[in-house]
């Protein structure tokens, strides 16, 4: 017997990030009947993200200044010890967003597109019968709403509130973990300036071990500070609370307590990616999308762009599909080529940067590793900043030989 759902739409998209608030804002953009919910109350919190992305991706995703914290145009690499390396363009090579911002103008636009966004809801579970699927959400007072819809997007980032955890299909194939915290600094115009108009990473066990630390510009007069490291089960790891203390004294001088920066807030957050993406990446009527389907890649913690390469695929094939009406042949036909044109859209470079982020940042807790590091940064030296954001952002790792690499990052 069939249940009675509270509400019917097309698409139901779970999960207001990146990933799931451009896809509903495309899919109202083309006339489907979306619902776009979110746990979160007020999508301007909570904002985990520290957001850098490379000034390309602004114009790829057409994304509106209003989002955008801070432009950059430097590259400043701190360590290991104390060396510091910087690498300048005259032109921005980037933008901070800020993050809370972006989640808000994306469910705007979905809004604004003839959409539905509603907020306070968590989804609990789900369930297909026939050719819909039921969703159950849950809210804040402990009451539920059923959503009956023809399909469900599962965009609640690496929660994977839905989809659940892949199966890992052999001992490489598992989720692979990074934990990260970040402060958000009020600071005075002098202590802002060394850190405006650049991304600064520090890097090196002695800085963060098993992974790096990072000062952004905000807005002027406000930084985001912050570290991230690869999850070891085999080693002790410091708590991150005790390394953002330490990278904020040593960078900035005192603080929390004392000047010369006060902390407006903190946030945290994991980044949970597979290295190979081969989950599936749908049940019958519910898809994945964004982190949920292990877009975000493990080198610099970054997953924006990636989350909305990931709308950027799936909607025409979920228009296509929602266009076969009942038939589940057709629909199968038209979902079946996302994996694959979602693998392509990230390209090979993606997986290879995967595999290198963890030999990399796992193997980076002592002296030996420190030493390897160096030179490769040493190596970099005479490159371009532009150089630099094609081999950070683009993954362009084979302009140093491909055949270096595994030497260089101690793999052989
Ligand atoms: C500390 C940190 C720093 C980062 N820095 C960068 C950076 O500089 N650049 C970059 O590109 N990326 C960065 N990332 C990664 C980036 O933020 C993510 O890859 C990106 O946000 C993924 O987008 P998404 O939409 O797939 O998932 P998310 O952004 O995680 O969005 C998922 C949404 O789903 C909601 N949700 C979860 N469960 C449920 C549920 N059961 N029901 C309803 N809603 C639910 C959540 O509230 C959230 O709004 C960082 C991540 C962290 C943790």
């Amino acid at each position: 017997m069939r249940s009675e759902a509270d509400l019917h739409c097309q698409v139901l998209v779970v999960g207001s990030g990146p990933a799931g608030a451009d896809l509903a804002r495309r899919l109202a953009r083309s006339g489907v009947d979306v619902l776009l919910v979110d746990r979160l109350s007020d999508l301007g919190r909570s904002s985990f993200s520290s957001a850098a992305l490379p000034i390309e991706a602004m114009d790829a995703f057409a994304l509106p200044a209003e989002v955008v914290g801070s432009r950059w145009r430097e590259w400043q690499l701190i360590g290991p010890g104390d060396a510091t390396r910087r690498w300048g363009s005259p032109r921005p090579l980037g933008v901070v967003l800020d993050f809370g911002a972006l989640r808000q103008w994306l469910a705007d636009q979905c809004r604004r597109w003839g959409g539905q966004v509603r907020l306070g809801l968590q989804a609990v579970s789900c369930h297909q019968e026939d050719d819909r699927i039921t969703t159950v959400l849950r809210r804040a007072d402990g009451s539920t709403l059923r959503v009956r819809s023809a399909w469900t997007v599962d965009a609640s980032g690496h929660t994977r509130a839905l989809l659940g955890d892949p199966p890992a299909a052999g001992p490489r194939d598992g989720l692979v973990r990074a934990a990260g915290l970040e402060w958000l600094l009020r600071v005075s115009p002098e202590c802002w300036q060394p850190w405006a108009d650049r991304l600064s990473f520090c890097l090196g066990s002695d800085w963060v071990p098993q992974g790096y630390g990072w000062i952004f510009p905000m807005t002027p007069g406000v930084l985001k500070l912050g570290v991230c490291r690869l999850v070891d089960t085999q080693r002790d790891q410091p708590p991150l609370g005790a390394l953002i203390t330490d990278l904020g004294r040593r960078l900035l001088g005192t603080g929390p307590a004392g000047a010369p920066f006060d902390v407006l807030d903190r946030h945290g957050g994991l980044v949970r990616s597979t290295i190979r993406r081969r989950e599936p990446h749908r049940r019958g009527r519910l898809v994945g999308l964004g982190d949920a389907v292990s877009t975000a890649n493990l080198l610099g913690g970054e997953g924006i762009r990636h989350a909305l390469t990931s709308s950027v695929v799936l909607t025409p094939l979920l228009v296509e599909a929602l266009g076969c009406g009942g038939r589940t042949a057709c629909q199968d036909r038209a979902l079946d080529p996302y994996p694959g044109q979602l693998r392509r859209a990230l390209g090979w470079r993606w997986s290879l940067s995967g595999r290198l982020a963890r030999r990399t940042w796992l193997s980076l807790h002592e002296s030996r590793a420190d030493g390897r590091l160096d030179r490769v940064l040493r190596g970099l030296e005479s490159s371009r900043a532009e150089d630099l954001s094609a081999l950070l952002f683009g993954y362009r790792f084979e302009r140093y030989g491909l055949r270096a690499m595994p030497y260089l990052m101690g793999w052989r």
